[in-house]
């Protein structure tokens, strides 16, 4: 028959993960959760959609994120809402909305999840990403920025990624960084013919997105712009000298990068990457923060200062060039014929289970030696055969079929029914 229908594909930019790569997933996150837990962070989870302005007024208008990247799209009443791009304004709306910082001086939370950006999809650059990312609400100190950011490289390293670089800069406060910010405009107004028309823009709007220009000729022109880091005042460079210091005694060394801006608007004082090796390419930076001490008055709560970061999960898992089996072969798969023995071999299964340990059915059904292929296939631990004569006797043969189990493949026992989820306890107890 001619087919005549289209099937439908994912939208691009946003992609499928089966079971193999969700596994993959599964596992950083389970480190975040684990690492995190043990600095004392709490799970936050907010919306996936929250009014535009929430970005607007918190990210900022001219940056790329919400200039070029969100998608916004009207409600059915016409409010304007956004897919989040990233974790840290809806963190922050819901630390004010519950009033947070009246009952805990001190808010450690972390947050996983879906955030999406309409940027053009390539290697490490997608248009629905995931990001862990956490957020430490109510510490000025320096000892935080380092608690934090050695929290970081504790989870990286948890999940295997090593060789990554540290990048550190202090982009100033409100003290501080008018000045720097009318220094850099006069350069960038001085150099504006050779700009890109966005730096052109942004030499009016917010000369510090500069730095964080993409385009080759622009970062060109752009190395020889003042640095914030030359300019800071006494408060902000004692802050960052502490930083530094305190990241030492943690044994990491972070590099200084004068001109590491982040694409966001909030950030004061502190900002940090962590890079990995390989062939990323500029899509290298997994992990990225700072310091954001005015945005939660900025959204129109109380006045505390904050630091945090995010790291792309898609770009952890390239960096470490993670693939895992689509899943693991069962414990035990239970050939059954004829329907008495194939409803014992459900019954049997289950109990496995329950045992804690994976069982699985044939459900194609078919001969003995076809459900015997399938389980060589499947990398099934163990097989155990089931016909009438088994039923009658109350036993089975319980087959070993691959290399784990104890045995060699091909060695058989024979077991009772009911000792089969006992017996393969045993004999899988040390192999797991
Ligand atoms: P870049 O400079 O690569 O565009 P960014 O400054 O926009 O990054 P952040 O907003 O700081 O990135 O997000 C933190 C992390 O989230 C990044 O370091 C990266 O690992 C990941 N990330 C950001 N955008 C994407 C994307 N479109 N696809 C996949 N991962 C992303
Ligand atoms: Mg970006």
């Amino acid at each position: 028959m001619r087919r005549t229908v289209e099937p439908l594909r994912a939208v691009k930019g946003m992609n499928d993960r089966l079971p193999g790569e969700a596994r993959a997933f599964a596992r950083v996150e389970a480190e975040a959760r684990r690492v995190f837990g043990l600095h004392g962070y709490g799970e936050v989870r907010t919306p996936m959609a929250e009014e535009a302005a929430l970005f607007s007024r918190s990210i900022g208008e001219e940056t790329d994120v919400v200039g070029k990247e969100m998608y916004v799209f009207p409600d059915r009443h016409g409010v304007p809402l956004a897919l989040r791009p990233e974790g840290t304004a809806g963190a922050v709306r819901a630390y004010i909305e519950h009033k947070v910082a009246t009952v805990e001086p001190v808010t450690r939370w972390f947050y996983l999840g879906p955030m999406f950006r309409h940027e053009r999809p390539q290697k490490g650059r997608y248009r629905q990403f995931h990001q862990v990312g956490a957020e430490l609400f109510g510490a000025a100190s320096p000892e935080a920025d380092a608690e934090l950011i050695a929290m970081i490289h504790a989870f990286l390293g948890a999940i295997g990624l090593s060789g990554v670089r540290l990048q550190l800069n202090s982009i100033g406060d409100d003290a501080c960084r008018p000045a720097y910010a009318a220094a850099l405009q006069a350069f960038l107004r001085a150099h504006a013919a050779e700009l890109c028309p966005d730096c052109q823009r942004r030499a009016e709007t917010n000369p510090l997105r500069a730095l964080d220009c993409k385009v080759p000729a622009d970062r060109a022109i752009l190395a020889s712009a003042p640095e914030p880091g030359a300019s800071l005042c006494g408060p902000c460079r004692e802050h960052f000298d502490a930083v530094r210091g305190h990241l030492e005694v943690l044994g990491l060394s972070p590099e200084v990068n004068p001109r590491l801006v982040r694409g966001l608007d909030y950030y004061t004082r502190t900002t940090f990457e962590f890079l990995a090796g390989g062939e990323l390419g500029s899509q290298n930076t997994v992990a990225a923060g700072g310091r954001y001490d005015k945005l939660v008055e900025r959204l129109g709560g109380p006045a505390v200062p904050a630091v945090g970061f995010a790291a792309g999960i898609e770009r952890l898992l390239l960096a470490l060039g993670a693939t895992e089996a689509a899943a693991e072969g069962s414990d035990l798969l239970v050939a059954a014929l004829g329907g008495p023995a194939r409803r014992r071999a459900l019954v049997l299964a289950q109990a496995v289970r329950a045992a804690g340990l994976r069982a699985e059915l044939d459900l194609r059904g078919g001969s003995l030696k076809s459900q015997m292929r399938y389980a060589d296939r499947a990398g099934a631990a163990f097989a155990l055969v089931l016909g009438d004569d088994e039923l009658a006797a109350g036993k089975a043969k319980l087959r070993q079929m691959g290399p784990r189990g104890g045995g060699a493949p091909g060695d058989e026992i024979e077991v009772a029914l009911d000792a089969v989820p006992a017996e393969l306890r045993r004999r899988l107890r040390d192999v797991r």
